[in-house]
């Protein structure tokens, strides 16, 4: 949805300036905007014609917000509707609000995908904040919500089962940032004290559980903004209802294998050892302290982009709650307080640190006691940064056995030490568990509290992260037997690493290009004897920022990347955000079901000049180097057709004709496009197939969340029966390929082979032993066997079939 904007003005300088104001407030001027302002020969007035002409151009399908300044400038725009076409007429809203702070609104909401008469709604109360700042009489301004003098106050009932935990905690905070009002937040229900909510920390100790009452109160120039934020995002339950489910405290008591590979050695029972605080070291302490931390951050800010590569950013906000503590002005307010009293920076990051911690170990829920271990988290990674240590240098070594763990955990376990960890609870999407396959760190996960504490009572563990399998004190057959499949894997690992620069051939002579998943250059290195990027995640240059990357930046960004593949092949995907993955300057309208609304391709459109930049950068480096530019999300044949058409503007603007190297294509994640490629084939060079989001939207079972992680298995022959789709809808012409999770498992290669697969793209840590996969397939076999899993009821006979 692009709702367009007109600005009718007497005066062209005016409008031209408030039109550059609004475009401060709108990142990417991605709202469709005209002008009509003044007369021809540079005086003050209105021409009917030219607004008429101005509606129209702004008309995108969507309608189209008219603002008006003075007198007559409502009647041109009155006669001006008379002029356009009935069907541009009817979708024309005149709008009565302010010029200035109605258009900077209205900018604002449309480029959020608001409809028109919601930006028109949004324009028309542009000066509640004002009227309330300044004590004017405030209208009404919806439920829930009061304005009364310079202050905005509401009230809203928590409705989350766990809460205002940390992630909506962090939501809450970042929904706040950078608006010019000051708020605080008050459970009512215990009677609590008021606490800042540009404050993590103090939010968290609010102890919000499900169904508390929370008071508002803002003052400020955004207080009005604040609120309706803030309203918004609790009647959204703060986005958890598309974030991953809180951690399930039931244990399943099935061992579910989680992270592959053998580990074996004495039992470590689960719990984080405090890092000691290190002596005090002289120097500027303010310094050291904002040194350690931007470590940290930086640190945090990759785990973060990590996890949002292998499981979604939506779960990895959960490291952001972190980076927000950091960064906590009222955290930070009373380390430097400790500093100026004379502590040193260690023992004052401790202190304040264990303060938040503490409070929040005395919260009545037990979710939120649990947040104190990540409290303990940031406060013990800023001190090793400054030097501290784990007390015992030796007493983390051995099998972790945990009831969970939190990603921050599974974040800093050092895989060294760690030879396999064994969870009461959790699942194999969890956070942890991806974390721990990342990481190369074999896990089991799901074995029941019982299990558990009888591995804790255990000397010595033997596990098999592949198989589920959990011994405890194994004897000297079981010992040998787990020691010789360790060895077997280190060998196959080793001899696949030995051949991961040789084509990956089958049996029977046929070449499958197995390129890499990056985000980064440094994947980009990791990914040894990748043939290609198979999928260069670009979204990761669009989060964490307050405005998005400019063409040149995101032109470096790229050439970066293309560098450090050093003239192979990269698979560009543009900005696949929106809905689960949201971002600060795209203010997007609050959404039932993100990952079926506007995301990937969808909102690259409905931000057309957002998709321009990105494509213009692309387009300047595919000059250099070889490219795939690939549309993500793509569900009908028309939004391809305008983003081919997009590409084909960005290389008219680059001016330097079409590049030889660029190739096009579309990820295949809607189940719709898979049995529609024969329609899409004629205009790409190849599909890519995102088996991740092609698997939640085959089976309706959501991604990340674990309630429905059993369901969401990419092995379902459902699933299995839209990539052979895929492949037959592609024709000779168009190479299928796989870049979900799916293609990094080596047990899957034969079968998507099979299916007519042609290319896989997978994690850096899996290039090689996927490579040495394919080279053990028997083209005629494989298909076979693809036969029979597509005749398979369910993904468990599938799973039987591979193994
Ligand atoms: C996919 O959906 O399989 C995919 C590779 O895209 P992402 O995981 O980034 O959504
Ligand atoms: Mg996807």
């Amino acid at each position: 949805m692009t709702v367009g904007i007109v600005v009718v003005s007497h005066s062209r300088a005016l409008a031209d300036a408030a039109v550059a104001l609004a475009g401060e407030m709108v990142a990417g001027g991605a709202v469709p905007l005209e002008v009509a302002a003044g007369l021809d020969d540079g005086g003050f007035g209105t021409d009917a014609v030219a607004i008429s002409e101005a509606v129209a151009g702004a008309d995108q399908g969507d309608g189209v917000v008219v603002l008006m300044d003075l007198g007559s400038a409502v009647l041109s725009a009155e006669l001006a509707l008379e002029l356009v076409d009935d069907e541009v007429r009817e979708r024309a809203v005149l709008c009565p609000a302010p010029l200035v702070e109605g258009l900077v609104v209205a900018a604002v909401s449309a480029a959020g995908g608001a409809s028109r008469a919601e930006v028109a709604a949004e324009a028309a109360d542009a000066l509640l904040a004002k009227q309330g700042h300044l004590g004017a009489a405030p209208e009404e301004a919806g439920p829930g919500r009061a304005t009364t003098g310079a202050e905005e106050t509401a009230s809203f009932t928590v409705g989350m089962p766990h809460g205002l935990h940390a992630r909506p905690a962090a939501a809450l905070v970042q929904a706040l940032r950078g608006l010019d009002a000051d708020v605080r937040l008050r459970n009512v229900t215990v009677d609590g004290p008021e606490v800042s909510g540009a404050s993590l920390s103090r939010v968290a100790t609010l102890g919000a559980l499900q169904g508390h009452e929370i008071a508002v109160r803002a003052h400020g120039g955004d207080a009005a903004e604040a609120v309706r934020r803030l309203l918004a995002l609790a009647g959204d339950d703060f986005g958890e209802s598309a974030a991953v489910a809180a951690p399930a405290p039931a244990v399943t008591g099935r061992p579910v294998p989680a992270s592959p590979g053998i580990g074996i050695g004495p039992v470590r029972a689960g719990g984080a050892t405090g890092v000691v605080v290190p002596a005090p070291v002289p120097g500027d302490q303010r310094r050291r302290l904002d040194e350690a931390r931007a470590g940290v951050r930086d640190h945090l800010q990759a785990v973060r982009d990590r996890a949002a590569r292998e499981i979604g950013a939506a779960e990895a906000a959960i490291f952001d709650a972190q980076v927000l503590l950091l960064d906590d002005p009222e955290v930070v307010a009373d380390v430097v307080a400790r500093l100026e009293a004379g502590t040193d920076a260690a023992r004052a990051w401790a202190d304040a640190l264990d303060d938040v911690a503490d409070r929040l170990a005395g919260a009545a829920d037990e979710y939120l006691r649990a947040r104190a271990a990540d409290v303990r988290d940031v406060r013990d990674q800023v001190l090793r940064a400054l030097g501290g240590v784990a007390p015992d240098d030796t007493a983390g070594d051995g099998v972790l056995v945990a009831d969970d763990l939190t990603p921050a955990e599974a974040a800093v376990l050092d895989p060294a030490r760690t030879p396999a960890v064994v969870l009461a609870g959790s699942s194999p999407t969890a956070h942890a568990a991806i974390l721990l396959r990342a990481r190369g760190v074999p896990a089991v996960v799901g074995v029941g509290a019982a299990l558990a504490a009888r591995a804790r009572e255990a000397g010595v563990l033997a596990v098999d992260g592949s198989t589920g399998e959990v011994v405890a004190d194994p004897d000297a057959a079981t010992l040998a037997d787990f020691r010789a499949r360790a060895d077997a894997l280190t060998r196959h690992r080793d001899e696949a690493a030995r051949r991961a620069h040789e084509p990956a051939v089958t049996r029977d002579g046929t070449t499958v290009l197995v390129g890499v998943n990056v985000g980064s250059p440094a994947d980009a290195r990791a990914g040894v004897g990748a043939d290609l990027a198979g999928l260069v995640r670009t979204e990761f240059g669009f989060l964490d920022r307050h405005e998005a990357p400019s063409v040149d930046e995101q032109e470096a960004a790229y050439r970066a990347i293309g560098k450090a593949l050093d003239g192979r092949r990269m698979t560009l995907r543009t900005l696949d955000v929106g809905g689960d993955k949201p971002l600060d300057y795209l203010p997007m309208p609050a959404e039932a079901n993100p990952f079926l609304g506007v995301r990937g391709i969808r909102l690259a459109l409905a931000r057309p000049q957002l998709l321009a930049d990105q494509l213009q950068a692309i387009v300047r480096v595919t000059h250099d180097h070889p490219v795939d530019v690939m549309f993500p999300m793509v569900a009908d044949v028309d939004e391809l057709a305008a983003a081919r058409r997009a590409l084909d503007e960005a290389v008219d603007a680059v001016g330097r004709g079409r590049p030889a190297d660029l190739r096009v294509g579309i990820m295949v994640e809607v189940p719709a496009a898979a049995l529609k490629a024969a329609a899409f084939a004629p205009d790409v060079d190849f599909f890519s197939i995102g088996t991740n989001d092609l698997t939640q939207y085959t089976l309706a079972a959501e991604r990340g969340n674990d309630a429905v992680a059993a369901l969401a298995d990419a092995l379902d022959p459902g699933v299995l029966a839209l990539i052979a789709a895929t492949a037959q809808g592609a024709g000779d012409d168009v190479l299928v390929a796989v870049c979900g999770e799916l293609a990094g498992d080596e047990q899957a290669a034969a079968l998507l082979l099979g299916l007519g697969v042609r290319e896989l793209s997978v994690a850096p840590g899996s290039v090689a032993t996927v490579k040495q996969a394919v080279r053990d397939v028997d083209l005629a076999r494989a298909r076979e066997l693809a036969t029979a899993a597509l005749a398979c009821p369910d993904a468990a006979a599938v799973r039987a079939l591979l193994a």
